[in-house]
C-alpha cells in the first residue's frame, strides 16, 4: 500500500515524498481511509506509531479539497488539542511539513508564555489550530477563537490529558464544539474515564487499535540492569562514557530526580540538561532544540515533559527509574524505535522497582532481557527472579536490530546470545 493508493491529494503526496515517507505505517494505512470518508475515529495508539500523520494527512486533504469554497478570511476549520507544549509544537511542525504545498496555514497556542503573539496569529487567520487545553480555553473565553467554521477536531493523548488533570477543561471545550463535525480521539490506553470521554466526543465512529506490544516487541531492543539506587549514577556514567556520540534520553520519575541526575553527570564531565514542568518554556525549548540538533547528547526528562518528544536518531532510552504505571514504560521506549527505525531501551531496576518490572513484563507479554553482570552490582541487586521459568525474551540479533545493537556497542550486549534470562548468582560469587 502506498500513499498514492490511499487517494491523497497531489500537493500532500509531494510533501510526504520530500519527508521521505514511502509507505504508510499501520495506523496510517488503517485510519486514513476511514477519515477520508469523513467518519469519526477512535485511535488506540501511542506516539511513535505515525499517528500525527494519520490524522494530519486526511485533515489537510479535506481542507485542501474545500479550499475554493472558503471565504477570503481564514477561519479555524480544524482543531487539535494535545496535552503538552512540546507535543503541540511538534504537531504544528508536522502540519507545516505535510501541508507546505497546500497553502493552508496552522498556528500553535500553549500556556507558559505571553498570549500576545498567539492572539495576533489568530487575528491574522488560521485554518488549523493546535492547542494545549488551558490556553485554548483561556483564549476561547476571551473571545479570540470561534468554532463556527470548525469541521475537524482531534483530541490527542487523551489518557495523558486525564493524568495531567485537564479533564474539566476538555469537557468544557467539547461542550463548545459545533455538533456537525468530524471527531478524532486518540489515546494510548483506554481506562474507564477515557472510554466515557470518548463516548461524549465521538458520533458514529470506527476504531483502530495499534497494540503497544507491536512497538516494543518488534522494534525496540530492551534490557534491564539490576542495580541498587545508590549505584545508578555510576552505571549511567559508565554507559554514557562508552558511547559519547550517542543521543540518549534518560527518564526520571520526578523533577527533583531529573535535576539530581544532571548534577551527577556534570560531576563526571558529561553535559546534559533536564526538561520538566518546573523549567521555563524557553529553557525546555532550548534543551530540546539542542538535543534535536545533536549539540546536546544527553537529555534527562520526566514523563510528562518528554511525552511525544520526536527526535530522529535517538540511539538510546535509559529508564533511570522504572515507572510505576506500566503503560508509561511503553511510551518511554517508544521514543526510540520510531516509525521504521529500531532502537534500544535500557532500564535500571532497584529492589523496590522489581514489582514494577513484573507489571511491565505482564503488559508487554515478554520478559525484558537481563543484562549481564556489571561492575556496579552488589548483593542488593541480585535478580531474585532468576529461578523462575524462562519466558523467552527476544534475544538480540534475532531481527533487524542486530546492526543497531552492534553500532551502539553496549558492553556485554552482544554476548547475550541466549534467549534465556541470564543466571548470574552462582554460588561461588556469594557467601
Ligand atoms: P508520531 O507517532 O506521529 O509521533 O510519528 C513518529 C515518527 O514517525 C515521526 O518522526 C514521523 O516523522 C515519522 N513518520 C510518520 N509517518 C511515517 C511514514 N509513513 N514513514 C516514515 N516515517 C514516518
Amino acid at each position: 500500500m502506498t500513499f498514492k493508493e490511499l487517494g491523497i491529494a497531489e500537493p500532500i503526496l509531494k510533501a510526504l515524498e520530500a519527508e521521505g515517507y514511502t509507505h504508510p505505517t499501520p495506523i496510517q494505512e488503517q485510519s486514513i481511509p476511514i477519515l477520508l470518508k469523513g467518519k469519526d475515529l477512535l485511535g488506540v495508539a501511542q506516539t511513535g506509531t505515525g499517528k500525527t500523520a494519520a490524522f494530519g494527512i486526511p485533515i489537510l486533504h479535506h481542507l485542501y479539497e474545500g479550499i475554493s469554497l472558503s471565504q477570503s478570511k481564514r477561519k479555524v476549520k480544524a482543531l487539535v488539542v494535545t496535552p503538552t507544549r512540546e507535543l503541540a509544537i511538534q504537531i504544528g511542525e508536522s502540519f507545516t511539513a505535510y501541508g507546505k504545498h497546500t497553502g493552508l496555514r496552522n498556528t500553535v497556542i500553549f500556556g507558559g508564555v505571553k498570549q500576545g503573539k498567539q492572539v495576533s496569529a489568530l487575528r491574522g487567520g488560521v485554518d488549523i489550530l493546535i492547542a494545549t487545553p488551558g490556553r485554548l480555553l483561556d483564549l476561547m473565553n476571551q473571545g479570540f477563537i470561534s468554532f463556527r467554521d470548525l469541521q475537524h477536531v482531534v483530541l490527542d493523548e487523551a489518557d495523558q490529558m486525564l493524568d495531567m488533570g485537564f479533564i474539566h477543561d476538555i469537557k468544557k471545550i467539547i461542550a463548545k464544539l459545533p455538533p456537525k463535525r468530524q471527531s478524532l480521539f486518540f489515546s494510548a490506553t483506554m481506562p474507564k474515564d477515557i472510554v466515557e470521554l470518548s463516548r461524549k466526543m465521538l458520533g458514529d465512529f470506527e476504531r483502530v487499535t495499534i497494540k503497544p506490544e507491536q512497538a516494543t516487541a518488534e522494534k525496540v531492543e530492551q534490557g534491564v540492569y539490576f542495580i541498587s539506587k545508590g549505584n545508578k549514577p555510576k552505571l549511567l556514567v559508565h554507559l554514557l562514557e562508552q558511547q559519547p556520540q550517542a543521543s540518549v534520553l534518560v527518564f526520571s520519575r520526578t523533577k527533583h530526580g531529573a535535576n539530581k541526575i544532571v548534577k551527577k553527570l556534570a560531576q563526571a564531565d558529561i553535559r546534559s540538561a533536564a526538561i520538566h514542568g518546573n523549567k521555563s518554556q524557553t529553557a525546555r525549548q532550548k534543551a530540546l532544540g539542542d538535543f534535536k540538533d545533536g549539540k546536546l547528547k544527553v537529555l534527562v526528562a520526566t514523563d510528562i515533559a518528554a511525552r511525544g518528544i520526536d527526535v530522529e536518531d535517538l540511539s538510546l532510552v535509559v529508564n533511570y527509574d522504572l515507572p510505576n504505571v506500566s503503560e508509561t514504560y511503553v511510551h518511554r521506549i517508544g521514543r526510540t524505535g520510531r516509525a521504521s527505525a529500531s532502537g534500544t531501551a535500557l532500564s535500571f531496576c532497584d529492589k523496590e522497582e522489581r514489582a514494577y518490572l513484573r507489571d511491565i513484563e505482564k503488559l508487554i507479554k515478554q520478559a525484558v532481557p537481563r543484562m549481564p553482570e556489571h561492575q556496579f552490582m552488589d548483593e542488593d541487586t541480585k535478580d531474585d527472579d532468576d529461578e523462575r521459568p524462562a519466558r523467552s525474551p527476544r534475544g538480540p540479533g534475532k531481527s533487524g536490530n542486530k546492526n543497531r545493537a552492534g553500532g551502539n556497542n553496549f558492553r556485554g550486549k552482544n554476548n547475550r546470545n541466549t534467549s534465556k534470562p541470564k543466571k548470574r548468582n552462582d554460588s561461588s560469587s556469594r557467601n
